[in-house]
């Protein structure tokens, strides 16, 4: 590595609490940002504090659910008044949905999706972007998926929500690009988390299941989705805004 990107920079990171999220936390810190990590999970976000920490990272760690609109302006406040500033927003958090046809969701399922997985991020740039604009600007990505760009059979909510996603994105950044705000998504494939060892069921044919979904033939690693947000938040990524980055190994290539 040559120069640490964010030096200077103050990053806020949600879901950071596991797989992605606290992939993402520990790159940041380890190119000199300082940041906020969130998450619902209390215990876990602490042990992120804690590995973020540990690579030297100065590190506000926030229990924040992110449907929640008074948590999320509690938490961007609380940053700018610990670090003075906010560039990079990292709206990862999310849930996934049992595998079940659209007759068969349950209209509490779909609202609690939709709240968790898209509506999150619509509460976190309100309250995010006052805070960038006070600084001249900064960068946001949101979390969506390859189900952002295709449609999957028995996942209508996950799928809704994920294109909801990308679609609130690039709404996003022509409303802010004028002002120095840029917002992408990620879009990843199938990658070695606690959330896709559920989806998976985590036995062997079940892993076997969904690599075989994968053309390069193996799960995508945590590290390799923060490396792609590194990319999007930093000074590299100047002149990308609206779009939805899909890292996916393929997944979604031949479809
Ligand atoms: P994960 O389950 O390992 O981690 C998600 C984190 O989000 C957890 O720590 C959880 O506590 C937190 N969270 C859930 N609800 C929350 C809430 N209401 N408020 C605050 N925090 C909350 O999942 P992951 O695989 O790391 O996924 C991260 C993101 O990436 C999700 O948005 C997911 O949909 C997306 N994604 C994952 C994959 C994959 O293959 N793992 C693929 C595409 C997209």
């Amino acid at each position: 590595m040559t120069q640490p990107r964010f030096t200077g920079k103050v990053a806020f990171v949600t879901g950071a609490g596991s797989g992605i999220g606290r992939a993402t936390a520990v790159a940041f810190a380890a190119e000199g940002a300082r940041l906020a990590v969130l998450d619902v999970d209390a215990a876990a976000n602490e042990e992120t504090a804690r590995l973020v920490a540990e690579h030297g990272g100065e590190v506000l760690a926030l229990t924040c659910d992110v449907t929640s609109s008074r948590d999320v302006a509690a938490a961007v406040a609380g940053t700018v008044e610990r670090f003075g500033r906010l560039d990079a927003a990292f709206n990862n958090a999310g849930i996934e949905q049992p595998a079940a046809p659209l007759t068969d969701i349950e209209e509490d399922a779909w609202a609690r999706l939709i709240a968790v997985d898209l509506t999150s991020a619509f509460l976190c740039m309100k309250h995010q972007i006052p805070a960038m604009l006070a600084n001249g600007g900064g960068s946001i990505v949101n979390t969506s998926s390859g189900a952002g760009v295709v449609g999957i059979a028995g996942q209508a909510a996950y799928v809704a929500a994920k294109h909801g996603l990308i679609g609130l994105t690039k709404s996003a950044a022509l409303d802010y690009a004028a002002q120095g705000i840029r917002v992408n998504a990620v879009c990843p494939g199938i990658i070695e988390t606690p959330m896709m060892n559920r989806f998976s069921g985590g036995t062997d044919e079940g892993r076997a299941r969904v690599i075989g979904q994968e053309p390069v033939g193996r799960m995508g690693r945590p590290e390799e989705i923060a490396s792609a947000v590194l990319w999007l938040s930093s000074d590299l990524g100047a002149f990308a805004t609206g779009m939805a980055m899909v890292v996916d190994g393929g997944q979604t290539v031949g479809l």
